[in-house]
């Protein structure tokens, strides 16, 4: 099994696999930059027709034509966490370890293997959404896990796992470093104000307009004030809520809406560029010792689009302290302004 980390400075949790790779194992995965990696149709388990070599499936919505499945998900082929065992927390010397006990899945986003839920419209786009909502919903009631991670990479630079369209969840039995950063942060302005963060921040970009995107019935779309990366920008119900599962029915499709629209306008403006983006939410709402009261009130769920333009400096990574060679307002401007077929 793999092993998790916390660093005793910084608090950061990290994993160390167990099959530890030589040197080999980053020149052959940095010789080549195409966008994306080997076209790796022919063998693609994630593809129509090889269900039956892909492991168990965990949740699927059924439908439509021949596969006769709109999304499926899968366990993690070669995953960081495992679901059976227990935690083991075990200090070590002066170092804190602890098993990778988790899940680790995969959310196939089409049962075609070129073609993006972005790509295929608004029915497509809510039915992947659905199944965020499902699993994040699901995994919230074992006890072990802190904080469900949903992410998604495309292109190889980042850091992609598989061509075919998918994003993967990661439960972790801690909540990570950056979104503990956040929460703090959430709860810290809340006990000063007495308001959310995120309301505020909602109401402040409505308010000036200058690095709005797109605006819905219930989510704006903006690029943040202090980005991390150029073009970067966040999806933001306007309503609270501080958990994503329990987004209500008639706003799935909304939120598909958005989230297609504006990725096609970034693939648009910057040309496919490789692009992560994360769902931000409370974590596991399993009543524990360490909750505070608050968190229902000063956390407010939303989704971070992050496109993957340049490499980081020794002086960013090391001070994340960001330069960005775009304004959010330009950046905005650019996106608003773009009309992708
Ligand atoms: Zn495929
Ligand atoms: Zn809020
Ligand atoms: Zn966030």
């Amino acid at each position: 099994m793999h092993e998790l980390r916390k660093d005793p400075l910084l608090g950061k949790w990290i994993a160390v696999l167990s099959d530890s790779k030589g040197p080999d194992f980053y020149l052959e995965k940095n010789a080549e930059h195409p966008a994306h990696g080997p076209d790796d149709e022919g063998s693609c388990i994630l593809c129509a027709g090889r269900e039956h070599e892909a492991g168990r499936e965990i949740f699927a919505i059924r439908g439509g034509n021949p596969p006769d499945w709109y999304t499926r998900v899968i366990p993690q082929t070669s995953p960081l966490f495992q679901i059976e065992g227990e935690l083991g927390r075990r200090g070590v010397g002066m170092y804190d370890r602890m098993n990778s006990i988790g899940a680790n899945e995969i959310i196939i986003e089409s049962p075609q293997h070129t073609i993006c839920a972005e790509d295929s419209g608004i029915a497509q786009m809510s039915r992947v959404i659905t199944t965020y909502k499902y699993r994040l919903s699901e995994l919230e009631k074992d006890p072990r896990l802190r904080y469900t991670h949903l992410c998604k990479d495309c292109g190889r630079a980042a850091g992609e796992g598989y061509r075919h369209p998918h994003s993967q969840i990661i439960a972790t039995p801690v909540i990570p470093k950056g979104i503990k950063d956040e929460l703090d942060g959430a709860k810290a302005y809340f006990y000063y104000k007495e308001r959310c963060i995120f309301c505020d921040i909602a109401d402040e970009e409505m308010r000036t307009g200058k690095r709005i995107i797109m605006d819905t019935a219930n989510f704006i779309a903006f690029t943040p004030f202090a980005p991390r990366f150029p073009f970067e920008y966040w999806i933001l119900p306007k309503k609270h809520n501080c958990a994503f599962q329990d987004i209500r029915n008639e706003e799935v499709e909304d939120l598909g809406f958005i989230l297609m629209s504006t990725l096609k306008k970034m693939k648009y403006v910057l040309h496919d560029p490789p692009y992560s983006y994360v769902l931000h939410t409370a974590p596991n709402r399993v009543p524990r010792k360490d909750h505070w009261h608050t968190l229902g009130d000063d956390f407010h769920w939303h989704i971070e689009v992050m496109p993957q333009l340049l490499k980081k400096s020794g002086f960013e990574l090391s001070s994340e302290f960001y330069i960005m060679a775009t304004s959010p307002e330009d950046a905005a401007d650019y996106l608003k302004g773009a009309s992708p077929l």
